[in-house]
């Protein structure tokens, strides 16, 4: 649930909106200041004239009022300077400024009740105790504007704290007494066209601080700043225009710049109290949208956490700088422990159970990591709780401070156990294989020069027997050394069969590009015999170049052309079809008869080693010539299958892949599926 949003604060409250607005109260404030200075002096030049007369209890009432607000605003400005971190310095000159004020002010007004009289002396001292409260505020402004300025410039306070309070402390004090031990002359000059030529001290340098204010243009923008320059333009007024030219005691000036000086703290006061206003505002909705941001972030924590419970993976955070670790429970349950059990989040804790022997490569992986920017992936041995150690692959990433530093890196860890010894049994099975195929290459050597050596013998015995003392046998004798010598010579025939398919993948070539039209004629080359002999035609579309062991692919077409010439229908001649499509990932060729077909129960077995669906008598044979097809098609990454029907011809098809590499495909290949 989003808190709601206040337009004020509205992300789509453009930055140029905001600023035409900023403009648009610059633009009244400055008509504001005008319409007060025409009304000031207006008011002021016409007030002249008039004969009224007040009277010294109104005199003392306005300026209790006036040191009143002097005070209280004093204290608010105090609040406001304390309330807040870096608060302006401007506000603690202003309270202390009007504190001080506030004192002489009290000090005028005893003076001015109890002590005017005809007396001279008490008369002058009244007006020297009413322009020493003027002056300080003067000065202070100045000070004040100083101050401001600074905060415009981002630069820090050119004197500290005490300095204010002791500097403005002296210097009401320094006023205060000097009433008391100077002899302190005249100020007033009835008959004068200025008659209170003092005043005008004080104007001139509330003048200079109106004009610094007014310079800064902050007014146009913060609202303080305005009530500010409205109150020196109030207090400009009343001591450059009014006060200076009082004649008497409570005549209509007198009255007018008492008023003009109470109505200057005000501004004063009204301006504080709309910035404190404001500044609550602002905090109010500082704070709705840091309770907005840490909502948003408890939401993101709880779906950090979900997502760390729900992933395979153990999470860490480490801080690189006080070496503390945070581990999501996942991490630790991975190792066996339960909640309360949890090691501590220290760096300790991980060390303790990492394998002695990965120590040094994993933190030789981390330091690369943190100071060469190298990818962090390293597996390493932890120890589970009851299950000895276990395989981890570790991943993280660090972040790194402005001037290089590393600050944090975080990361997941993955059990990775079960594939470890996956991949363990893997090679021991890689292993046996090549032991036993070293072992039927053995087999193949033997079957190929010892076992072939007594065959031979017999089929060569056999023959010289039959050559010399045949007529010595009866007929039944001779039929006998008749199914002899063939039955070795057909044992014969199958051992170099047998071998045959071995040597598909033990004496295979490398690949390289072949043309497959010059492969199939070379095989026709090779079966011009049976060509001729059947009266076969053989039609070859467009066949491609591709990858592949040459001297296979010619026994492949051969022996696929051969039967397709071989199991023909007796009253036709034989037409065989070769073509090839290209597909995305391999070449898909077929060879085609109109031959006896084959039907599909049969059509797997027939790729079988010795698998026949013939006798000898009706078609001759080995049975070998498919099972050798297979053997080198899957050596090229391919499949080998068929359509065909009894009596309806057969279409063989093969896939060789295109992604061959030019390396010999034999390696560690298992030879044991031979007889399968
Ligand atoms: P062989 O040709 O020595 O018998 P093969 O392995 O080449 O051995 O073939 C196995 C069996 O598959 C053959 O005996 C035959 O029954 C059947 N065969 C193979 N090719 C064809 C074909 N083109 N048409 C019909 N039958 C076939």
């Amino acid at each position: 649930m989003a808190p709601s949003t206040s337009p004020r604060e509205s992300p789509h409250t453009s930055k140029a909106e905001t600023t035409a607005e900023a403009e648009q109260i610059g633009s009244q404030r400055t008509q504001l200041l005008c319409i007060l200075t025409v009304v000031l002096v207006a008011s002021s030049l016409w007030i002249h004239g008039q004969t009224y007369q007040g009277t010294a209890q109104l005199h003392a009432l306005m300026e209790l009022l006036a040191t009143l607000i002097a005070a209280f605003s004093a204290v608010l400005a105090y609040l406001r300077y304390y309330a807040r971190r870096n608060s302006s310095f401007m506000f603690l000159c202003l309270a202390t400024g009007l504190l001080a004020t506030s004192c002489l002010d009290t000090y005028h007004i005893v003076i001015s009740s109890f002590l005017l009289t005809s007396d001279s002396l008490a008369a002058a001292t009244t007006h020297w105790s009413w322009n020493a409260s003027r002056f300080l505020l003067a000065t202070v402004m100045i000070f004040c504007w100083i101050a401001s300025r600074a905060d415009l410039k981002r630069q820090t306070p050119m004197f500290p704290e005490w300095l204010v309070y002791v500097g403005i402390t002296n210097f009401t004090l320094l006023l205060g007494i000097s009433f008391f031990v100077l002899e302190l002359p005249s100020a007033w000059f009835p008959d004068a066209a200025v008659s209170r030529p003092l005043e005008l001290l004080s104007g001139i340098l509330f003048a200079t601080a109106l004009s610094g204010f007014l310079y800064l243009k902050t007014w146009r923008t913060e609202s303080f700043s305005f009530w500010l320059v409205c109150s020196l333009l109030i207090s400009t007024t009343c001591q450059l225009l009014v006060m200076p030219r009082s004649s008497n005691f409570f005549d209509a000036d007198f009255e007018w710049a008492h008023l003009l000086k109470t109505l200057s703290y005000l501004a004063i006061l009204i301006g504080l109290l709309i910035d404190i206003y404001q500044l609550h505002r602002a905090i109010d909705q500082a704070a709705a949208s840091l309770d907005h941001a840490n909502h948003r972030l408890r939401e993101s924590e709880e779906r950090f956490a979900l997502a760390s419970e729900g992933s395979a993976n153990g999470l860490w955070d480490w801080d690189v700088q006080s070496n503390q670790v945070w581990y999501a429970s996942r991490f630790w349950r991975m190792l066996g422990y339960q909640g309360p059990a949890y090691p501590s989040s220290v760096l300790d804790s991980f060390n303790r159970h990492l394998h002695p022997d990965d120590f040094e490569k994993t933190w030789a992986a981390v330091d690369r990591h943190l100071h060469q920017g190298e990818t962090f992936d390293v597996v390493y041995r932890l120890k589970h709780l009851s299950d000895g150690y276990r395989w981890f692959r570790a991943r993280g990433v660090a972040n790194h401070s402005a001037d290089g530093k590393p600050v944090r890196m975080s990361g997941s860890i993955q059990d990775i156990t079960a594939a470890r010894q996956a991949e363990h049994q893997l090679k021991e099975k890689s292993l046996d294989l090549q032991r036993s195929n070293e072992e039927l290459q053995q087999f193949a050597y033997v079957a190929s020069h010892d076992l072939q050596e007594p065959l031979r013998a017999i089929a060569g015995y056999g023959s010289l027997l039959q050559r010399f003392h045949a007529e010595q046998l009866s007929n039944e004798g001779q039929e006998y050394l008749d199914f002899t010598i063939d039955g070795a010579k057909r044992m014969q025939s199958l051992i170099n069969s047998l071998l045959d398919v071995s040597r598909v993948r033990t004496h295979g070539k490398t690949f390289q590009p072949i043309d497959l039209n010059e492969i199939v004629h070379t095989a026709s080359n090779n079966l011009a015999a049976q060509i001729r002999e059947t009266e076969a035609t053989v039609h070859i579309t467009n066949l491609p170049v591709l990858k592949g062991d040459s001297s296979q692919m010619i026994q492949l077409f051969q022996n696929l052309m051969s039967n397709a010439m071989k199991f023909r229908q007796q009253d036709q001649k034989p037409h065989l079809v070769i073509q090839a499509e290209e597909q995305s990932d391999d070449w898909l060729i077929s060879i085609s008869d109109n031959g006896i077909g084959i039907d599909p129960q049969f059509h797997n077995r027939i790729f079988t080693v010795f698998q026949r669906l013939h006798t000898r008598e009706e078609y001759s044979g080995t049975g070998i010539g498919l099972a050798i097809c297979k053997k080198v098609v899957e050596r090229h990454r391919g499949q080998i299958w068929l359509e065909s029907q009894n009596g309806a011809g057969s279409t063989f098809y093969f896939s060789i892949s295109k992604h061959l590499q030019d390396q010999l495909q034999s390696d560690g290949e298992n030879e044991s599926d031979l007889l399968t």
